[in-house]
């Protein structure tokens, strides 16, 4: 579903991508861990063109990117479509109600009609275990709470493809336990997902493939068993034994 191809990204002098290339399968899960400044969010930035890259090309389904060629901000916005993201910080909108939030992006971005957007916004906030919750505004929610609207937010819109960026990087310990379980929910559902976490034991339970990023570049990659217990690399065991 997802091809990554050479993707190559600067700021001023820093070389912060290299050469990243990569793939995921429709319905399978990616987690990226890396130390930090290697550049993980880079990645999922470009993925979403939050910050498109400098060189390289990616696909997601048969949207394609090329952003070797000059790429028209019509092209960007259709192929930001393509893909979800949940950040480290919820970003919600703060005077919005939960179910105000979920709607804002399918009825005002996408124009879809407010009755089925409610109803989906419902179903969603159900799923992820917050519909009790619709009519409550972020600031009456634990962070834990306001991270499962955001990925209720990022599904109403429909994506492709789900990408995470630590999203349990803010949250007190005993919050991370709840949003990681509704991602593991997604991953059972056969989502296509791609998530920077520094959370091994989890990444182990969901990943099928993990990639390991630094210095701008994949240094390894390959089957969390392998990656995260017996890697191949001598950068992927030390940063592993620095974490963990
Ligand atoms: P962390 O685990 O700490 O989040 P990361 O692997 O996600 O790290 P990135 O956030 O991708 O790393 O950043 C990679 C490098 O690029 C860092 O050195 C960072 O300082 C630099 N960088 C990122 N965004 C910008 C920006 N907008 N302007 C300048 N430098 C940036």
């Amino acid at each position: 579903l997802l091809e990554v191809k050479s993707l190559k990204k600067s700021f001023g002098a820093v070389e912060v991508l290299k050469d990243v290339s990569f793939s995921v399968p429709s319905g399978t899960v990616t987690v990226i861990i890396g130390p930090s400044g290697s550049g993980k969010t880079t990645v999922l930035r470009a993925l979403n063109a939050l910050d498109p890259a400098d060189g390289g090309r990616i696909r997601i389904g048969d949207v394609a990117v090329d952003f070797d060629s000059t790429v028209s901000p019509a092209q960007l916005r259709a192929f930001r479509a393509q893909s979800g993201m949940v950040f480290q910080q919820h970003n919600l909108f703060p005077h919005k109600t939960v179910l105000q939030n979920v709607i804002e992006g399918p009825v005002i971005v996408q124009k879809r009609a407010r009755d089925e957007a409610i109803a989906e916004a419902h179903r969603l906030l159900d799923e992820v275990g917050l519909d009790v919750k619709s009519d409550q505004y972020p600031f009456q929610l634990s962070g834990g709470q306001q991270q499962r609207v955001g990925i209720a937010r990022a599904l109403a819109l429909r994506p492709k493809l789900m990408l995470f960026d630590e999203p349990t990087s803010a949250l007190d310990p005993e919050l991370v336990g709840e949003v990681l379980a509704v991602i593991k929910g997604l991953a059972a559902e056969g989502w296509t997902m791609v998530i920077v976490t520094h959370e091994i034991r989890f990444a182990e339970q969901v990943a099928d493939e993990v990639l390991f990023i630094e210095g701008g570049v994949v240094v390894e990659r390959g089957k969390p068993a392998t990656v995260l217990r017996n890697p191949t690399e001598a950068r992927t065991r030390q940063f592993l034994q620095r974490i963990l």
